[in-house]
């Protein structure tokens, strides 16, 4: 599942030093939000992709769910956070693998 990333057109004056500071992807925590950087190294997350960047960091908290049996499978829930954070109405299937004694990998 790839999303087209919309970088807005043209520079931004820094206000750090009013340099012209460019449009490019900036990580936040491993996730590509479009934004601007200036070459003194201060960025600005377009205002567009800053609910996509919360809702990306809040996903990366530790949540307890429950785990219910259904027949022989046991199943947990998704968080919210998460589920809006992967846009989890566009997939289907998911890879899920024990990587040691105590995590369950669920890969999308
Ligand atoms: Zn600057």
């Amino acid at each position: 599942m790839t999303k087209k990333k919309q970088i807005e057109d043209g520079p931004l004056k820094c206000p750090e030093c009013d340099g012209d500071a460019e449009p490019m992807m900036i990580n936040v925590s491993g996730l590509g939000i479009a934004g601007w950087r200036c070459s003194c190294g201060y960025e600005m997350l377009s205002p567009s992709e800053l609910e996509k960047a919360y809702n990306f960091l809040q996903a990366q908290k530790r949540e307890r769910v429950k785990i219910s049996k259904r027949g022989n499978s046991y199943m947990i829930t998704i968080p919210k956070a998460i589920a809006d954070a992967i846009d989890i109405e566009n997939l289907d299937m998911v890879e899920v693998y024990l990587k040691d004694r105590k995590t369950i990998m669920v890969e999308v």
